[in-house]
């Protein structure tokens, strides 16, 4: 089959804004051929985006380096990309089948949803390339830290958070569960792109790190809590080292003829998994609004700001 249409209208599309940079992945989502789970009837993997930039020199970009939010590993677009201007951000949600197939009583993932997390995840490699093509068809250079061959995480810590880089950029903020939330909800991949174009950031729709998550700016829900098999979910966050257990240990067993191992109990039948959850505001907790991101990935538990043992200082939830 010859692929010169195909490519051909896959880079038709102009224009440098983040409206035009979504209809751009939107299309490539829903025509791309690959982005299909091998099994069964063959449904999509992922849905349109949720598309953000952030300016590079966006100040958050340093925070990321503090101890306890990703950390010194963590580097600025400028040492991706010299010259860098901007960063686009995109969070891909799970399409309706994957996640209609997540059976809220069985303590084990739907064959749909631990398939579309591995195989899923080649299709967020696409994307990004395709992305890092587009901004190039427009006149930039693009770099995708994720796929740079000096790309490295150390004890769990990335050198280039893609959660907390989405924040900055506008796509969501964190959950107590430490994931992201968007107005497509917490279900979903991310990825981004660093490019010298001089793109118009977007304009963040909240400025707290957990501000759409109603257990810290309301009290309310907390269901991921419970919700969790292996009590890796606890009142101030995630414990990361414990939620690897399940997978290992119970999910890679499960599924051990396919090679499949993620979990998604927290991503999936809770009030985040397909929007923003509604809160009423009225009763926020004090460190809702403190610069508490959640750590970069991994080696420790997670948490908003002020809270005891293993919650990082700055507030963000960890890498
Ligand atoms: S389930 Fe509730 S408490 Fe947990 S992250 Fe989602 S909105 Fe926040
Ligand atoms: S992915 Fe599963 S094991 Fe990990 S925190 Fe979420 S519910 Fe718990």
């Amino acid at each position: 089959m010859s692929t010169a249409g195909y490519i051909t209208r896959r880079f038709a599309g102009t224009g440098t804004d983040a409206a035009a940079i979504s209809a751009f992945l939107t299309e490539l989502v829903e025509t791309d051929p690959r982005n299909v789970l091998p099994e069964g009837d063959n449904p999509p993997i992922w849905e349109p985006p949720v598309v953000g930039i952030a300016a590079a020199s966006d100040p958050m970009f340093e925070t990321l380096k503090q101890p306890g939010v990703v950390g010194p590993i963590h580097v600025d677009p400028a040492d991706w990309l010299p010259g860098a201007r901007s960063v686009v951000s995109f969070f891909l949600p799970f399409s309706r089948q994957v996640k209609k197939s997540y059976d809220k009583h069985s303590h084990l993932p739907s064959l749909e949803w631990v398939s579309g997390r591995l195989n899923g995840e080649v299709f967020v490699n696409v994307t990004r390339r395709a992305l890092a093509r587009y901004l190039q068809a427009q006149g930039g250079r693009a770099v995708v830290p994720n796929l740079e061959l000096r790309y490295k995480a150390v004890d769990l810590i990335p050198m280039w958070s893609e959660r907390h880089v989405a924040f900055i950029a506008g796509v969501g903020t964190f959950g107590l569960h430490a994931g992201l939330l968007t107005e497509k909800g917490a279900a979903g991949r991310i990825g981004s792109v660093v490019t010298d174009l001089d793109l118009t950031p977007t304009q963040r729709p909240y400025s707290g790190v957990y501000e759409y998550c109603p257990w810290v700016t309301d009290g309310t829900c907390g269901a991921c809590i419970a919700r969790c098999p292996v009590g890796a979910i606890h009142e101030h966050g995630k414990d990361h080292r414990i939620c690897l257990t399940n997978g290992r240990d119970n999910i890679r067993p499960a599924y051990a003829a396919w090679g499949y191992h993620s979990c998604g109990h927290c991503q999936n039948n809770l009030p985040c998994t397909n929007g923003i959850p509604p809160g009423n505001g009225r009763t926020a907790r004090p460190w809702s609004r403190r610069n508490g991101w959640p750590s970069g990935s991994g080696s420790r538990s997670s948490g908003p700001a002020g809270m005891p043992s293993g919650i990082p200082p700055s507030g963000f939830p960890g890498a």
